[in-house]
């Protein structure tokens, strides 16, 4: 099976053949500009030292600061961290944002980990990469495992590092201590638009839709709600990493809140059927909504999805073998380089607040991430309808023509 890392540079290779981009300017593009891997030691709460491995890759800067989340899992690895900070430059460059790409995580179980313990792991995980961050150079932001708390950390160890506050640093923060109005739901707010301006375009509507929801945390768990309550929709099934929950007739998303906070895990919860995340896959839905991990539609599965669009919330959930079947099959992917970067986009107006000093009203968030994703999701449905409908490949010949052609202007030093 490809890695995620070589599925990412295969779909920069499909965008690259249609821009006649050259074989030695392809690696130019390509190739992450830092790569940095650190040992972060934590001395646990019995006593030991325990060390954890951790990574930051600033994949491209010609557009602006490096700019991407930190995920806490214990599957994480260089290479993974590599195809995310990739995905981060192409994700930026689609909504036309003034960043590049940059992603970190470190190899852990937040769930084995105490409040102290996580707090000490991310100052000194913070520490390490200082040499790499900053509001001008890199700037982190939430992804698996990690919150606004997490960023709270990260942006106080920096300052006292530097004797004084630097709000910038990092987005994704409470609103207390300078983050901003809407980024909480950022990420769902996205998709829901991106779906909204798809829903138009293909004459698909969402009041009623049947949705099936794979992932329940900051994305998966909000798109649920925003689904539900404000546009209509009916979610039918959710699911987490302990497996899900379905009811034909749409699951109550409150009471599957609940017992995710009370027990974990949506397994059962409002009284739906038990199922498991392949079950979740192949189930009879209007709208499919991957929000956990990569690898979840892969070759072997994608011929049983049922649902006429898939929305990805998570970062590369389909293996590149399966678009060709799902394309095959007529159903339209939006795809996660689009769909998802609602959260990066409300990163950008915390970087921008913080920056001028100023907060902006919920209304004025709400008012700019529209705008932003309408016009991400027009030129890309512009570059789909010119070539063959794919709209992963038009997002991606989107957001490389618009980093080459930096890399163009600005010229190469020295
Ligand atoms: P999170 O940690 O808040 O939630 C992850 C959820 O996925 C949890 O409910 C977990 O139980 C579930 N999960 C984990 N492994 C699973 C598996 N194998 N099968 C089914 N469910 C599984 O993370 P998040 O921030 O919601 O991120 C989810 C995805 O969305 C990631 O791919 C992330 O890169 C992407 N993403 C997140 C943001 C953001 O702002 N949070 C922005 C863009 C993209």
């Amino acid at each position: 099976m490809m890695t995620f890392y070589e599925m990412v540079q295969r779909n920069f290779h499909r965008a690259a053949d249609v821009l006649g981009i050259s074989d030695d300017f392809r690696v130019v593009l390509l190739r992450p500009r830092r790569q940095l891997i650190v040992s972060v030691p934590v001395r646990m709460d019995d006593g030991r030292y325990c060390v954890f491995e951790g990574y930051r890759v600033n994949h491209c800067v010609v557009r602006g600061p490096a700019k991407g989340g930190i995920r806490f899992h214990p599957s994480v690895t260089l290479d993974e961290v590599r195809a995310l900070a990739t995905l981060m430059t192409w994700k930026c460059a689609v909504l036309d944002l003034p960043f590049g790409g940059g992603k970190g995580g470190v190899a852990v179980d937040t769930k084995t980990l105490s409040t102290r313990e996580l707090e000490a792991l991310t100052r000194r995980y913070a520490t390490e990469i200082s040499i790499l961050i900053g509001p001008d150079t890199d700037i982190p932001a939430p992804d698996m495992y990690t919150d606004e708390r997490v960023m709270a950390w990260i942006m106080d160890t920096y300052s006292e590092h530097h004797g004084h506050q630097v709000l910038g640093v990092v987005t994704g923060k409470p609103i207390s201590i300078g983050g901003s109005e809407g980024r909480l739901d950022a990420t769902a707010r996205g998709l829901v638009l991106a779906l909204e301006a798809a829903s138009r375009r293909l004459r698909i509507p969402l009041v009623d839709a049947r949705v099936a929801v794979q992932g329940f945390g900051n994305a998966g768990r909000t798109v649920s709600h925003i689904l539900a309550k404000e546009v209509g929709a009916k979610i039918v099934a959710v699911s987490d990493s302990q497996g899900g929950t379905y009811c034909a007739k749409g699951l109550d998303v409150s009471a599957v809140e609940r017992q995710k906070d009370e027990e974990g895990t949506v397994l059962g919860a409002a009284g739906g059927d038990r199922i498991t995340n392949e079950d979740l896959l192949g189930l009879d839905v209007d709208i499919l909504i991957p929000a956990a991990m990569e690898h979840s539609i892969t070759a072997e599965n994608a011929d049983r999805i049922r649902a006429r669009v898939i929305a990805e919330a998570a970062n590369g959930p389909t293996d590149i073998e399966a678009d060709p079947i799902l394309s095959h099959n007529g159903k339209i992917v939006i795809p996660d380089i689009l769909a998802s970067a609602g959260g990066v986009t409300v990163s950008y107006f915390e970087w921008v607040q913080n920056h001028q000093g100023l907060r902006w009203e919920p209304s004025e968030v709400k008012r700019r991430l529209k705008k932003k994703m309408e016009d991400a999701f027009t030129d890309v449905y512009e570059v789909a309808r010119r070539n063959s409908g794919d709209m992963r490949l038009a997002a991606y010949v989107l957001a490389v023509s618009r980093v080459s052609e930096a890399y163009r202007i600005r010229g190469l030093y020295p």
